[in-house]
């Protein structure tokens, strides 16, 4: 592993600060305040060749890895994390279908996900099914029929993410008895019959990302829209968990510098007993442990990035990666919001946004006592855990 940026993650990092610059920053605090997502930033990230980089070219992705992946969500979440886990969550039917789609289903979703044309979503969480998904009641049952086999679909899904302006949700239902083996995954499309949005969550952060409730009535879901056989769905859930662990923790990374930059600046020009508080130990030392928390944070994410990459096990690590880089994140953006004193608890610093992103980065994708769970089981009795 190499610690040097290649030439191509430098070009991709620079192109995704200049589009923060640019493209978010101007806009972020206001829609924040408005929860006001911008689609149409999603299809210019497109443009940019940034919403399928570790997707083959062939499909419109940039034939990359995870760690030139890692490292453009990073970008992003510096500017805001809404918009970071946006294309992150578009990510994750991508990853799905590249490993366990028809050829069909490659060609038929793919190519307008990687390419920005189309958001995508991922809906497994339910009111009784947090982090016991497995216990989700979301019914699929197959009927036969001499135009085509289809299955009935039938529950309610919550917390899912940019659900209402998805063109392609990955949907876990249940076809069996109970437990995880009873659990199948299927390509939801926008405007199948009986397929509605309910409330739209109001939160503490990320006001920007859209966290929709997701009804399903009657749902007809035609059988070759289902992803591998029945019954594999926590198999198939498994490649967005565990990739997406890489994703949310490289998001936190951004969270925690952007913070880490705001603080850093304004310790340096505010003077307080006539010098910048930089310059007491008290605030040096928070910079300094705020700086080794991030720089750690990023190690994990580029080692889980890396050994992804390189085809080997990597589920333990993206564990370590999530959790470690999310909480490090809210201790980041927590002592960035006290360097900043008064002014840190005011909307006119981003630091405050921050830290309200940090926290939900330490639930979603796994809560992170399911994150130590999953670290002590692999510790306690090693698996081989997922290698691509
Ligand atoms: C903004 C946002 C976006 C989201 N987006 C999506 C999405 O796109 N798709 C999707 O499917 N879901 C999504 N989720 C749902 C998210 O994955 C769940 O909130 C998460 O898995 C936790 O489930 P829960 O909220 O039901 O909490 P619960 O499972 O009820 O957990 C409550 C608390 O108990 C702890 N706990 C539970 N079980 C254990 C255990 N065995 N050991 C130790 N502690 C435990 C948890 O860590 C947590 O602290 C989103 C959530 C949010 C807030």
């Amino acid at each position: 592993m190499n610690f040097e940026a290649t030439e191509i993650q430098s070009q991709l990092s620079d192109l995704a600060k200049k589009f923060v610059r640019n493209e978010i920053f101007p806009v972020v605090e206001n829609d924040e305040h408005e929860e006001k997502f911008r689609p149409e930033l999603i299809q210019k990230l497109g443009d940019l060749g940034l919403t399928g980089i570790p997707v083959s070219e062939d499909l419109e992705g940039a034939g990359l890895g995870y760690q030139e992946y890692a490292r453009v969500i990073e970008e992003l979440a510096v500017g805001s994390a809404a918009y970071a886990v946006s294309v992150a969550v578009t990510g994750l039917p991508q990853a799905i279908l590249s490993k366990y789609g028809t050829e069909a289903q490659k060609k038929k979703y793919i190519p307008r996900l990687a390419s920005g044309k189309a958001i995508g979503a991922f809906s497994l969480s339910e009111a009784g099914a947090g982090s016991d998904a497995g216990s989700l009641r979301t019914s699929a049952v197959l009927h036969r029929s001499p135009s085509g086999d289809y299955y009935v679909v039938n529950g309610t899904k919550l917390w899912t993410t940019q659900a209402d302006i998805a063109e392609t949700i990955i949907l876990m239902a249940r076809t069996g008895g109970p437990g995880p083996k009873g659990v199948s995954a299927f390509i939801l499309e926008k405007g199948m019959p009986g397929l509605k949005m309910g409330k739209r969550e109001k939160k503490m952060g990320m006001g920007i990302s859209h966290t929709m409730e997701v009804v399903l009535e009657n749902v007809k879901i035609p059988i070759e829209n289902r992803i591998s056989d029945e019954g594999d769905g926590f198999k198939v859930a498994m490649v967005a968990l565990d990739s997406g662990r890489i994703t949310i923790a490289s998001t936190a990374v951004g969270v925690a510098r952007g913070a880490l930059e705001v603080a850093l600046s304004h310790a340096k020009t505010r003077e307080q007993f006539g010098k910048p508080i930089s310059e007491f130990q008290g605030v040096s030392f928070m910079l300094a442990d705020m700086a080794t928390l991030l720089d750690c944070s990023r190690m994990l994410v580029q080692r889980a990035a890396w050994l992804k990459d390189n085809g080997k096990p990597f589920s333990t690590e993206a564990a370590m990666a999530k959790v470690f880089a999310t909480d490090a994140a809210m201790k980041i953006t927590t002592d960035a919001v006290q360097i900043l004193g008064g002014s840190g608890y005011t909307q006119e610093f981003p630091v405050e946004r921050y830290m309200r992103e940090a926290k939900v980065l330490q639930i979603v994708e796994g809560t992170n006592q399911i994150q130590r769970h999953v670290i002590g089981r692999n510790l306690v009795s090693p698996r081989t855990g997922s290698n691509s």
